[in-house]
C-alpha cells in the first residue's frame, strides 16, 4: 500500500539549539528532578500486586526516581478474564491516540525527567524518544484500519526505548482494535506506567489497555502461554524471540502472529572515497550515541586499509571530545549502560578483547554509574563475533580494495540484518552494495541510527525479526484477525 493519510506530520521536537527551548525544557525537567513515582499494575478490575520494590538510575545509586509493584498472578488472571477488545470506529481510535501524543508533549517535563533517571537517558536522546512515540502514536491512529482486530495482543518492550517502542506497540495493536495486555522491560516500569495512565486520560478504555509491570520469567512467561492471547508484539533479544514463538506454538491458535524485532550485528563499509569527516561523525553517533544501546547501533566497522590508519586516528580524537556524565546534564554526549548486568556482560567482552591484546582504544571510565567507556576492538571480520555486545563498543576490521564482496558475504553470514551503513563517493558502489547486503535498513553517508517513523520503516530480516517494518504501511496488517487483502481494504 501507499504511505496513507500523507497530510500527518511528524513531531516537532525540541531545538536543543535554541537557548528558550532549551530553558523552558530545563524548567519542566527541573520539577521533576526529585520527584518519586509508583508504578503498579493498570487493569480493568482492582489489581492485588506483589510488594512494592525500588525503581534504580543507572547513573546515581543514591538516587531512586520511585518504586514498582509487579503484578502478582492473580493480576495476571484478572487482566486475561477481562480483556475486551478495543469498540471504536477507526475514527475515533485514531482521535483518541492523537490526544494521547497531545498528552504526551503536554507530559514533557516529567517524561524527559524520567528517561534520564531510570533510563540514563541523555536530553537529546530523550528529545528523539519522545518525538518518535508521538509520531507513533498519530502515524498508527492516523491509519487506523477498519479490518477485524486479532483480539488480545500481550506487548512485550524493551528498556532501550522504554517511552517510544513501548508506545509504538501499544498504539499499533490498538489502533486495529485489539486490546493490549502491556509488560514493559523491568527495569523502566515507571515511564511504562506514566504513558498508560495519559493513554487512558486520552480515552484508551482500561479494558482495551491493561499494564502488568512484572520480570519476563513470570509476568511475560504467562502473557506469551495463554490460549486467550491471539497476538505477541516483542522487542528485545532474538534468544527470547524464538523462546516466546516456540511456547507460543504449544499454546495458541496457529495463525496467532508473533511480531518481533531483535538483535543485529550491524555493519558499516567506508571505502577509500569516503570523506573521512562525515564518516567520523556517522560512526561516533551510530556507535556510541544512547551508550550503543539501540539495535540498530553500529558493531562492526570495515574501513579500507589503505585509509585505516588515518580514520582510526580523527576516531579516537572524536571519541576523547565524547563527555561521559550525568545523563540530567545538556553537555553529557552518552549516559551510563543500563544496570550492573549489562555492564558486566559488557566488561567482560573488552576484558577477553584486552587480554588477546586486540584493544586499539579505549576512553576513560568515570567512576560513578555503569559506565562503559566507549572502545574499539581489532578484530579480523565479523565473523569473529559470537553475539550482539549492546553497548559502546565497536570492533574494526580492514579491507583491501578487491575484497569488497568478500566482506558483504562475512556480513551476510552472520545470518543478522537490521541496519547497515555506507560511506563511499562512487555512485555505482552504492547500488552494488546496497543490492547485495541483506539488511532491513540501508543508510548511506550518513548514521545508521534513528529510523523516522513513516519515512524510514524499521526493522531487519533473517535472526533480526520478523517484519513487518515499525512505522510502515504494512505493520497495522499484522495485528488484524485477518492479512489487509482477506479484508478487501
Ligand atoms: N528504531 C531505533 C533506531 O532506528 C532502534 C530501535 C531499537 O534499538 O530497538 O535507532
Amino acid at each position: 500500500p501507499e504511505l496513507f493519510a500523507p497530510e500527518r506530520v511528524n513531531s516537532k521536537g525540541f531545538d536543543l539549539t535554541d537557548t528558550p527551548t532549551l530553558n523552558a525544557l530545563d524548567t519542566a525537567r527541573e520539577l521533576y528532578r526529585n520527584a518519586q513515582w509508583h508504578a503498579a499494575p493498570l487493569l480493568a478490575a482492582e489489581a492485588a500486586p506483589e510488594a512494592a520494590q525500588p525503581v534504580d538510575n543507572p547513573f546515581l545509586p543514591t538516587d531512586s526516581p520511585g518504586t514498582v509493584a509487579h503484578a502478582s498472578a492473580a493480576d495476571v488472571e484478572s487482566a486475561l478474564s477481562t480483556t475486551k477488545p478495543w469498540d471504536a470506529t477507526p475514527a475515533e481510535r485514531g482521535a483518541i491516540l492523537s490526544k494521547a501524543a497531545d498528552l504526551y508533549e503536554e507530559n514533557y517535563g516529567a517524561l524527559f525527567a524520567l528517561l534520564a533517571r531510570e533510563a540514563g537517558k541523555t536530553p537529546n536522546d530523550a528529545v528523539a524518544e519522545l518525538r518518535e512515540a508521538v509520531d507513533f502514536l498519530r502515524y498508527y491512529g492516523a491509519n487506523a484500519p477498519s479490518i477485524p482486530p486479532a483480539g488480545a495482543f500481550t506487548c512485550i518492550s524493551p528498556w532501550n526505548f522504554p517511552l517510544a517502542i513501548f508506545s509504538g506497540q501499544v498504539a499499533a495493536a490498538l489502533a486495529a482494535g485489539n486490546a493490549v495486555l502491556a509488560k514493559p522491560a523491568d527495569q523502566t516500569p515507571l515511564i511504562a506506567h506514566e504513558a498508560v495512565k495519559l493513554l487512558h486520560e486520552a480515552g484508551v478504555p482500561r479494558d482495551a489497555l491493561q499494564l502488568l509491570p512484572g520480570s519476563g520469567a513470570t509476568v511475560g512467561a504467562a502473557l506469551t502461554s495463554d490460549p486467550r492471547v491471539n497476538g505477541v508484539a516483542f522487542t528485545g533479544s532474538t534468544a527470547t524471540a524464538l523462546r516466546i514463538r516456540a511456547t507460543m506454538a504449544d499454546n495458541m491458535a496457529p495463525g496467532a502472529p508473533l511480531i518481533a524485532e531483535t538483535g543485529g550485528l550491524n555493519a558499516m563499509i567506508v571505502d577509500s572515497t569516503a570523506l573521512p569527516e562525515q564518516a567520523v561523525t556517522a560512526i561516533v553517533e551510530s556507535a556510541f550515541q544512547s551508550a550503543g544501546q539501540r539495535c540498530s547501533a553500529l558493531r562492526c566497522l570495515y574501513v579500507q586499509e589503505d585509509i585505516a590508519e588515518n580514520l582510526l586516528e580523527m576516531l579516537t580524537g572524536a571519541m576523547n571530545e565524547l563527555s561521559l556524565n550525568d545523563p540530567w546534564l545538556l553537555s553529557t554526549d552518552s549516559g551510563p549502560v543500563i544496570d550492573e548486568a549489562a555492564r558486566r556482560g559488557i566488561a567482560d567482552h573488552i576484558a577477553q578483547a584486552q587480554s588477546d591484546g586486540r584493544v586499539l582504544f579505549q576512553m576513560p571510565t568515570p567512576q560513578t554509574g555503569t559506565f562503559i567507556a566507549p572502545t574499539l576492538i581489532k578484530i579480523n571480520g565479523i565473523g569473529d563475533l559470537e553475539r550482539e555486545i549492546f553497548g559502546p563498543v565497536l570492533h574494526v576490521a580492514t579491507f583491501k580494495s578487491n575484497e569488497l564482496d568478500v566482506v558483504i558475504d562475512a556480513i551476510n553470514a552472520t545470518g543478522y540484518g537490521l541496519t547497515f551503513g555506507l560511506q563511499t563517493r562512487i555512485d555505482d558502489r552504492v547500488q552494488h552494495v546496497s543490492d547485495r547486503v541483506k539488511a532491513g535498513n540501508i543508510y548511506v553517508n550518513r548514521n545508521q541510527i534513528g529510523a523516522i517513523v513513516g519515512s524510514q520503516p524499521f526493522g531487519g530480516e533473517g535472526l533480526s525479526g520478523t517484519g513487518p517494518k515499525a512505522g510502515g504501511p504494512h505493520y497495522l496488517a499484522r495485528f488484524a484477525a485477518v492479512q489487509m487483502e482477506d479484508a478487501g481494504t
